[in-house]
């Protein structure tokens, strides 16, 4: 897969493929196992990535569920949190 990474240099939470902002409202942790499917083993590992939902779905080529997610604070939902991911943090 080859990735260009526009926002390489730049702060923020830019969604690696399309380049949306995805703080706070696409903001999330899934299982390692989940990630390292999307994610090629041979980016920086120095560098944060990060994929908005569609994106990551697009990469794993299904939709995700509740048990993708980690438990953690990061994945409560507030009024921030987009739609579609409060869906994927509520199916089973
Ligand atoms: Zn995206």
């Amino acid at each position: 897969m080859s990735v260009t990474k526009p926002y390489n240099s730049r702060r923020g939470a830019s969604c690696e493929d399309c380049g949306v902002e995805t703080y706070p409202s696409e903001y999330y942790m899934v299982k390692d196992k989940i990630w390292d499917k999307a994610v090629p083993e041979d980016v920086d590992e120095n560098r944060y990535i990060y994929l908005c939902i569609g994106c990551l779905e697009g990469r794993l080529g299904y939709s995700l569920t509740s048990k993708d997610f980690i438990k953690f604070p990061i994945n409560n939902i507030n009024s921030y949190t987009s739609d579609r991911l409060i869906d994927r943090l509520l199916s089973k």
